[in-house]
């Protein structure tokens, strides 16, 4: 048996993709898990995700961002309004992101220097408000890091659905209060079962980065997947279930101060 202290620090149940069966979704997640971590991919979902976390409030938790990948694209305006969104919303959330940048879905020098940009624009925000860093960082794990290195008041660092080398995983668990966080892929990727060897069990959160990474193309990932990561972590790492529950489930409280 599992116990229902599990958590996805990372989803999108705001999305289109829900608006049918929304509500058994979250009885799904709520039979399985103690909360959902909900982010934000530009100023639209950041509002929803403010009003899921105010409707199913001690359950859902906001964090608000955006995403690289689509805010390289947005006018200087679109970014200036969502980061003041983001200001004004700053007391309710539990982190800044995702934000971040992707260097996989983009190779274009100019669309990364543009990235790089508005991503600096986040951190700021999250080292002035000291609010936890909740960051999308896609074959530029490192350069992340770097970058990171230029602000001290970060209070914590989470990168979701880490993908990089175990050379860069090994810096960020240098730093006090960098998190890794593993999402359902490392149910079928052998790439993220080996990292996840070697990242020591109080550094690790789980998530499912829903509705993306289902175990099949035609899935659609939801919340309670998350039982299938702890599933896969607690056998990858030779630990039981209920000891990746609680770990991972302390670790996530601490970082979102919830
Ligand atoms: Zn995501």
């Amino acid at each position: 048996m599992v116990s229902d202290i599990m958590i996805d620090t990372h989803c999108h149940i705001d999305f289109v993709d829900f608006e049918e069966d929304f509500e058994n979704v979250v009885e799904r997640a709520r039979n399985k898990l103690s909360a959902v971590v909900n982010s934000g991919t530009n100023e639209i979902d950041n509002q929803k995700t403010l009003d899921l976390a105010k409707k199913y409030e001690g359950f859902i938790y906001p964090s608000l961002g955006f995403h690289p990948v689509s805010s390289q694209n947005s006018s200087e305006e679109e970014i200036k309004s969502a980061q003041n969104h983001l200001i004004d919303n700053i007391k309710d959330i539990v982190a800044v992101g995702e934000v971040g940048m992707d260097f996989f879905y983009v190779t274009d020098k100019s669309l990364r220097e543009r990235q790089k940009e508005i991503f600096t624009g986040f951190l700021e925000i999250a080292n002035d408000y000291k609010v936890p860093l909740l960051i999308h960082g896609r074959d530029c794990e490192k350069k992340v890091l770097n970058m990171l290195g230029d602000y001290s008041d970060i209070p914590k660092v989470i990168f979701h659905c880490y993908g990089g080398s175990l050379k860069t995983a090994k810096k960020i668990l240098d730093i006090d209060d960098y998190f890794i966080s593993f999402s359902t892929m490392i149910c079928y990727s052998q790439r993220h079962q080996e990292l996840a060897k070697e990242i020591p069990i109080e550094r690790i959160l789980t998530e499912t980065d829903s509705p993306y990474l289902a175990l099949t193309k035609e899935e659609r990932n939801e919340p309670v997947n998350v039982e299938r990561a702890v599933k896969k972590l607690s056998e990858v790492k030779d630990l039981d279930i209920e000891t990746v529950d609680e770990v991972t489930d302390k670790n996530a409280r601490y970082v979102f101060g919830i």
